[in-house]
């Protein structure tokens, strides 16, 4: 059976890559009817805030990755990886380190002095107990490594990147799984550690995690082996460039899900788009789907080996198709705190109709949500400024007449509907023997304050509803 996880630590957002690395994971776990897992990694407690954990668990939410398990905590599980160092330790496979910062920042000056990698020289790997005693008697404190054997070789057949191999001496020497605070002291685990245990108990059977994982990868398979687990199957997915091929920085704006959510993107574009960057559906050409529809496919060879480029355009054309296809009652929903974030009156109760109206008159022109509070204000603000254009289409010859018919009869009566709307067009057109074009520039211009916009009937209807299309035009007179 197919058990798998997304192990974040919350010292920040959910972050896209770890994002994407969610989505693959769930993709994964649905098409094989397997069991998605949360796990935080919060043992840098340092670093670690619950606000962090509740972004990821909103952005994860948001983005429809539902999990089965979790999330578990690290910080509750402390005592399983303090065991596993135990074991270690009782086994010979780990011993205490009381080599210094000074002691390391030396060794390493003098490789570099020598063009050599930087690597840790297992000096404490046979200390005497009279010798740790001694060590400790000065003060100084343990970190706990685990003895990497110089001459193993290290392979494992990668779902994504074919058969990898390393040497052991190519893994920086003996490795620190845990920093203790005395001789007694299991001390506080470290990431490689506390990830294998974690991953055994779970009974993880796929690992599935971004390619900088694939030196831990190595490491942590000689960990399962010492700790008599069984080996789960890897699988590193490729990085995330930015469009001029360089990893992805604050500097992109794509770091944060949530900051992608403030942007306007909506939830299913943005997990459609992020299944894109490295898997290719069977049926290449198709580009929009559900994540359910992707999971029927989805499988890990055909994830790529390269680097996924981040297209902004592709985001924003998925997006689009995702707002022009949805239900103008879901859009709504998702336009109110956009426009409450912009300070317009929202009454969904008492207003909804009009509401829907509105969205319905601007959802083919939308590709982000955020667009929707500039091309609404007309409709929000009771009144309305004219710019530039629409200022100069008012003083053109003919029109001011115009205006004052069309004013003169909404005083007469008010209500207005699409076709009383078209008939009084007509009657001043002939009235004022002007031609229907200068009209209808003319009421857009008066009605909104710009001489391009979206469709004026349906827009005059609106600002009729509302009950100030008179007002505005006599403001347009004066
Ligand atoms: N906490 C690690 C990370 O966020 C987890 C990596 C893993 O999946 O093992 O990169």
């Amino acid at each position: 059976t197919v058990r798998v996880r997304i192990a974040p630590s919350p010292t920040g957002n959910l972050h896209i890559g770890t994002a994407r690395t969610a989505v693959f994971n769930w993709l994964f776990a649905r098409h094989h009817n397997g069991t998605f897992i949360i796990r935080v990694e919060d043992t840098d407690q340092a670093r670690s805030r619950p606000e962090y954990t509740q972004n990821i668990k909103d952005g994860l939410s948001w983005l429809g990755l539902n999990w089965d398990e979790g999330p578990y905590f690290q910080t509750e599980r402390m005592h399983l990886y303090k065991q596993a160092v135990q074991t270690l330790l009782d086994k010979g496979y780990a011993y205490r380190c009381y080599t210094t910062e000074e002691e390391l920042n030396q060794l390493r000056e003098s490789q570099k002095a020598r063009n050599q990698a930087p690597r840790y020289d297992n000096r404490h790997r046979n200390l005497t107990p009279e010798q740790e005693k001694a060590f400790e008697a000065e003060g100084r404190k343990p970190v706990i490594r685990f003895k990497i054997d110089d001459n193993r070789e290290i392979f494992w057949k990668d779902h994504i990147r074919g058969m990898l191999t390393w040497k052991g001496s190519d893994l920086g020497g003996d490795m620190v799984i845990a920093r203790a605070s005395s001789r007694e002291d299991l001390g506080q685990p470290l990431y490689n550690l506390a990830v294998v245990v974690d991953d055994m108990d779970m009974d993880i059977s796929h690992v599935i995690r971004g390619e900088d994982h694939i030196a831990n990868t190595a490491k942590q398979i000689l960990l399962y082996e010492a700790l008599g687990g069984t080996i789960p199957e890897f699988a590193h997915t490729p990085l995330i460039l930015n469009e001029q091929g360089q990893k992805l920085s604050k500097r992109d704006n794509v770091t944060a899900i949530s900051d992608f959510y403030k942007m306007g993107f909506v939830p299913e574009a943005m997990a459609n788009y992020m299944t894109l960057l490295g898997w290719t559906p069977p049926d290449s050409t198709q580009e929009l789907f559900t994540l359910d529809e992707a999971a029927k496919t989805f499988s890990l060879d055909r994830v790529s080996k390269s680097a996924a480029k981040f297209d902004w355009s592709k985001l924003d054309w998925i997006n689009s198709q995702y707002i022009h296809n949805m239900e103008t009652t879901r859009l709504l929903e998702m336009l109110v705190p956009f426009w409450e974030g912009a300070g317009y009156k929202v009454d969904l109760e008492n207003n909804r109709a009009w509401l829907e109206q509105v969205t319905a008159l601007i959802a083919p022109s939308l590709t982000r949500l955020t667009e929707a509070v500039e091309q609404t204000q007309v409709f929000f603000q009771d009144t309305v400024e004219f710019n530039e254009e629409a200022r100069s289409q008012l003083q053109q010859e003919g029109v001011k007449p115009v205006i004052q018919a069309i004013a003169e009869a909404l005083k007469q009566d008010p209500q207005l509907s699409e076709d009383k709307a078209k008939a009084l067009i007509k009657t001043v057109t002939k009235e004022q023997g002007v031609k229907k074009g200068l009209v209808m520039r003319s009421l857009r211009a008066a009605l909104t304050g710009e001489v391009k916009g979206h469709d004026l009937m349906q827009s005059w209807l609106l600002l009729n509803q509302k009950g100030v299309d008179q007002r505005r035009l006599e403001q347009a007179l004066n």
